[in-house]
C-alpha cells in the first residue's frame, strides 16, 4: 500500500510529528486485537488529516467509513469550538472499542458515530459539510460521492481514500482481467476527474488520495 521507498517513508516518518498518546495506543490497540489493522490510516495519513484540518478549520466533517476511529480523530482536531464530526461505520462488532477511544479524546462531546450503512444514513443528514473523507467500501464510492455532494458547501472539500488501489488503477495491462474493486476504483477516479463542479488533486500519498474541491 505504501508507494514510497522505504527509507523515504521512514524519514517522512521521522520529521512528521509524532502521534500523541491516544492515537499511538489506537494503533497499538488495533493491530493487536481488530481484523484488518491495515485499514487504519497510520501515522503519515493521519497528520496529514490532521493537518487538513487544522487549514480548514471546518465547522461539520463526515466521515464514510470510520472501523477504529483513527481518521476521525485527527480530523476532528481543526475542529471549530462547536464544529462537529459525524462519522459512520455499518461494522457493529467495532462500535464498543471505537466508542472508548472516542470517548478517551478531547474530541468525544464534537464526534457523532453512528453504526448503519452509509447509504442509508446520509440521506437523513440534515447539514452543509465542509469537508467529507470517503473511505468505507470502494464499490460504493460513486455512490457515496453522488449522495454527499449537495451537502457539500461551495469551496468544500470531498477527500476519498485508498483511490491508487495499492497502484493496481496504474498497472493496467491489455488483455489482462481486471478485478472488481480495481474497476470500481477506475470509473471513480474518471469520474471526478471528469466532474466540471470540482477541481481535483490525486494526491500520492500511502494509497493514494482524491482531493476535490467544489467550485
Ligand atoms: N477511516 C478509517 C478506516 C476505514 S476502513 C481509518 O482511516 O482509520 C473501512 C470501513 O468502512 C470499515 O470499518 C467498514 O466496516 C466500513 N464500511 C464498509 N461498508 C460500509 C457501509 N456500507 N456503510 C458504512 N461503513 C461501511
Ligand atoms: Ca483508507
Amino acid at each position: 500500500m505504501d508507494f514510497l521507498p522505504q527509507n523515504i517513508s521512514d524519514y517522512a516518518e521521522a520529521h512528521t510529528t509524532a502521534e500523541h498518546d491516544l492515537l499511538k495506543k489506537l494503533n497499538r490497540d488495533t493491530h493487536l486485537k481488530i481484523l484488518q489493522p491495515r485499514m487504519l490510516s497510520g501515522h503519515l495519513q493521519g497528520r496529514f488529516l490532521a493537518e487538513i484540518s487544522h487549514l480548514m478549520r471546518p465547522r461539520r466533517i463526515l466521515e464514510i467509513g470510520t472501523y477504529t476511529g483513527y481518521s476521525a480523530l485527527c480530523l476532528a482536531e481543526g475542529l471549530v469550538d462547536d464544529g462537529k464530526l459525524i462519522t459512520i461505520d455499518i461494522n457493529e462488532e467495532l462500535e464498543t472499542f471505537t466508542r472508548s477511544f472516542f470517548e478517551a479524546s478531547a474530541f468525544a462531546h464534537k464526534i457523532e458515530y453512528i453504526i448503519g450503512d452509509a447509504a442509508e444514513i446520509i440521506p437523513t443528514l440534515n447539514e452543509v459539510f465542509d469537508l467529507v473523507f470517503i473511505d468505507a467500501d470502494k464499490m460504493n464510492y460513486t455512490k457515496y460521492y453522488n449522495l454527499v455532494f449537495d451537502l457539500v458547501r461551495k469551496g468544500g472539500y470531498i477527500l476519498s481514500d485508498n483511490v491508487l488501489w495499492s497502484g493496481k488503477v496504474a498497472n493496467i495491462q491489455e488483455g489482462k482481467k481486471i478485478d472488481k474493486d480495481t474497476r470500481n476504483l477506475l470509473d471513480f477516479n474518471k469520474m471526478c476527474h471528469d466532474d466540471p463542479r470540482t477541481e481535483n488533486i490525486l494526491l500520492p500519498i500511502r494509497d493514494g488520495i482524491m482531493i476535490s474541491r467544489k467550485i
